[in-house]
């Protein structure tokens, strides 16, 4: 398959891992921003190959493990009322609230649907005249400009029963607070592709300056992440700290123009509280006055929201690289995917799923590694 075949050669890989073993001479610290660059990650074994000391750190970038508490709550509200029908994607639906997950709501008879686009919901809109259709819109930089498209839509042609419960968050402010925070233990940045083939990266580039790390735009394929390590390595080597893109083939420097122009259409940034995380002052988007009455928040006024519980969920320090999933006492125990006790177990994109898929039992994706150097324990 074009484009995905020749990122998984496991030959080539096993070039690059030689190569990234050449040149390291130093123990470094490498974030993957995006969870599905986690996932990959975790899923071939790209860690394994590495030379020891040269670690990977899984990143904020699962938009259903940051998505807060509260506005969990706010969903679950919304979606027990009977003149709502309440769309999501899938792995909403099994994020822990304060007392209860959107499925607890479907399975008590609220109308709680599963959808692929927000455009499906607002077709959804159209089709139920007498029901008020609201999605959920999550997510990062990589799906604001379809949700932005939904509302457009929805004002432009008059839909009325649409709405929309924004919880969009922003990457380089998550990125930021990291570097800021006296714990930062991050030296590089591999940056999430897809979010960089909507916005571009000049966005990084005051950032790779102000905290002297390099940030590499990199993809999701074990070649492509491959790379992006090997790019970031050889400048932390040579002591240089700038953007480079290895995801050229999807990437400009200047990110997709016409998508940027719809979420800033549609959308204003705004603080966002991060799960696990807390407050970052202009880490999110809110829509703009002028949609607001397709804002769910304003059309459903709710009673006051339960405060966030305290749990033994460490996803906060996972997610600011700061721990392994593994670090937690009740991972792959008391906290499964049957059972999750936070959202990084329930997500695609989420580390702790990451690890209880592909590292509970004898690793069989790795990729094979050819040549000598002492890796982080892959088999050869
Ligand atoms: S294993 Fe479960 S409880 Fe532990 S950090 Fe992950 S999601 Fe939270």
């Amino acid at each position: 398959m074009r484009f995905v075949d020749e990122y998984r050669d496991s030959d080539a890989a096993a070039e690059v891992a030689t190569a990234i073993g050449r040149i390291t001479t130093k123990p470094w610290t490498i974030m993957e921003v995006c969870g599905g660059q986690t996932h990959a990650i975790v899923r071939f074994g790209i860690d394994q190959l590495l030379p020891k000391g040269l670690t990977l750190v899984h990143g904020p970038g699962c938009p259903v493990c940051v998505t807060p508490i509260e506005l969990i709550d706010a969903a679950i509200e919304i979606a027990s009322r009977d003149d709502v029908i309440f769309c999501s994607f899938g792995d909403m639906l099994r994020v822990p609230g304060s007392s209860r997950d959107l499925l607890a709501v479907k399975a008590s008879g609220g109308d709680v649907r599963i959808v692929y686009s927000p455009l499906d919901a607002l077709a959804l809109a159209k089709r139920q005249p007498a029901k008020q259709v609201v999605f959920f819109a999550v997510g990062f930089e990589t799906t604001a400009p379809a949700n932005a498209m939904a509302v457009y839509r929805a004002r432009h042609e008059g839909v009325d029963n649409f709405s929309v419960l924004v919880a969009h968050v922003l990457v380089p402010p998550a990125m930021s607070s990291i570097l800021a925070s006296p714990n930062n233990r991050v030296q590089g940045f591999l940056a999430a592709g897809h979010v960089c083939a909507v916005m571009g990266y000049t966005e990084y580039e005051p950032l790779a300056q102000c905290f002297r790390v390099p940030i590499v735009v990199t993809g999701f394929e074990p070649l492509d992440i491959l790379q992006g390590v090997y790019l970031c390595v050889k400048q932390l080597e040579n002591g240089r700290a700038e953007v480079e893109n290895q995801y050229a083939r999807t990437v400009r420097r200047e990110g997709n123009a016409q998508a940027q122009a719809m979420v800033l259409e549609v959308f204003e940034v705004a603080g966002r509280t991060w799960r696990g995380i807390g407050d970052i002052p202009g880490s999110g988007l809110a829509l703009r006055p002028r949609y607001a009455s397709h804002d769910a928040l304003q059309r459903f006024p709710l009673q006051q929201l339960a405060q966030s519980r305290d749990t033994e969920c460490i996803a906060g320090e996972i997610l600011l690289g700061g721990k392994n999933p593994t670090d937690c006492p009740a991972f792959g125990a008391r906290c499964t995917p049957e059972h999750p006790l936070g959202a990084p177990m329930v997500s695609s994109e989420g580390a702790c799923a990451a690890y209880y898929r592909y590292r509970r039992s004898p690793p069989t994706h790795y990729l094979p590694r050819k040549g000598g150097g002492e890796t982080n324990g892959a088999p050869r």
